[in-house]
């Protein structure tokens, strides 16, 4: 495995091929999912439109170490639709995008603190691979490997405390900015209690801090403007991926003129990559990102998967089994043995066995879910509505069968 959150027991299943929203592993047996690579593939596996555009990019060659046409249209695309992006540059990965932002905002503000969410994910780099530590003082890490000091910089907040993040500040002249995802996408989905990003805006505003949202997950998925647009709350920097590479390896970090011209060769800030802005990617990406972009796709696909859930959540209130689904635009998840969850600490109280037990016995029957309990169920354009009614039936099938 290429990455620790594909692992289950006895062992994860290989898959050898993917069309619209089912898979099929090399034993022939086929799936529908709902892991969908974690995000990016909001227009389904192997989207027609999307293999076209790449098929006739492939043509012209896949990378040149200087800039491309589909990487401009793609960056031109971003700045026109994102609302805080005035810059954009291209990345490999989000986790390099998040390094970068964060690099920024430090070389920005001269500043080295950095605050998190608790249970907020941002990729595989040293400054967010980090536990909580007791509020003022810093983080410790939650890798080895991660030296102690890189970790002691990085504050953590719960998500929906507003008043926790400001007395952090109040008490800390050292803070560069947060960094945290609009709708928490990495404990499960959870989303902003009214007036919460609002608040966040106002707060680092008067503290002299960026806000910097990472919408790997929601860029591009709670909306055509993403979770910034639905919400109407501007940061002051945004990291993407995911969806804006098509399901080719991509990111991206963007924001405030004055910030983004701080980074090299405009200013003293150093970001750079060999594959950073790669064209086969920015045209998978670019083609995506058009696809949705037609009228009433987002509306639609918001519709199919609120309609999934309100049937499930029906079924799971009729089981008398406790839990909740979470669920936003074309995203959900469900937590078992909670009745709601509005942060990183009250997901970890969900019953991961019980989760467990779900995945197995959808497995089995062909639902694809992420194996871990902390993560999110992906929707795209092409579930159908058979693959809407086996997800509910399955799920309808384990609570019967759920012991009580
Ligand atoms: C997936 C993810 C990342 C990391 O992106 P990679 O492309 O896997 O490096 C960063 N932030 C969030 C919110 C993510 O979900």
């Amino acid at each position: 495995m290429s990455s620790p959150v594909r692992a289950f027991k006895p062992f994860p299943i290989v898959i050898d091929s993917g069309e619209g929203c089912r898979i099929t592993d090399i034993d022939g047996n086929e799936y529908v999912d709902l892991c969908m690579a974690y995000g990016p593939l909001i227009a389904g596996h192997a989207c027609p439109r999307v293999n076209k555009a790449v098929r006739d990019q492939t043509r012209n060659g896949s990378v040149f170490g200087a800039p491309s046409h589909p990487e401009t249209m793609l960056i031109e695309k971003i700045v026109s639709t994102v609302p805080s992006a005035e810059m954009c540059r291209m990345t490999v990965s989000g986790t390099e995008a998040t390094m970068h932002a964060i690099r920024l905002a430090r070389g920005y503000t001269g500043k080295n603190g950095i605050v998190k969410l608790n249970g907020g994910f941002h990729g595989a780099h040293n400054t967010v691979l980090v536990a909580a530590g007791s509020g003022s003082v810093g983080c410790t890490p939650s890798s080895l490997g991660v030296p102690p000091d890189d970790a002691r910089n990085t504050y953590v907040v719960e998500y929906n405390d507003a008043g926790m993040f400001e007395s952090l500040l109040d008490g800390n002249e050292d803070i560069a900015g947060i960094i945290m995802e609009p709708v928490m996408g990495n404990v499960g989905v959870v989303t902003p209690k009214k007036g919460y990003l609002e608040e966040m805006r106002k707060i680092t505003r008067e503290h002299g801090v960026l806000l910097i949202f990472d919408e790997v997950i929601t860029g591009f998925r709670l909306s055509a403007k993403s979770a910034q647009g639905r919400y109407g709350v501007t940061p002051d920097l945004t990291t993407m991926g995911k969806i804006i590479g098509g399901g080719y390896p991509a990111g991206a970090f963007m924001g405030r003129r004055d910030i983004m011209e701080m980074v090299a060769p405009n200013g003293p800030v150093y970001a750079a990559g060999t594959f950073a802005g790669n064209p086969i990617s920015a045209t998978a990406g670019l083609e995506t990102i058009n696809l949705m972009a037609e009228k009433g796709r987002y509306e639609s696909l918001e519709k199919k998967t609120q309609d999934l859930v309100s049937r499930m959540r029906d079924a799971l209130a009729d089981s008398g089994v406790r839990g909740c689904i979470q669920s936003v635009a074309s995203m959900f998840s469900v937590f078992f043995g909670v009745d709601e969850v509005t942060d990183g600490l009250e997901a970890q109280k969900a019953d991961r066995d019980m989760f467990a037990e779900m995945f197995d016995y959808m497995l089995h029957r062909g639902v694809y879910l992420p194996p871990g309990p902390m993560e999110v169920e992906f929707m795209s354009a092409a579930h159908d509505e058979e693959a809407c009614d086996k997800i509910a039936e399955t799920f309808e099938g384990f609570l019967r069968q759920v012991r009580k």
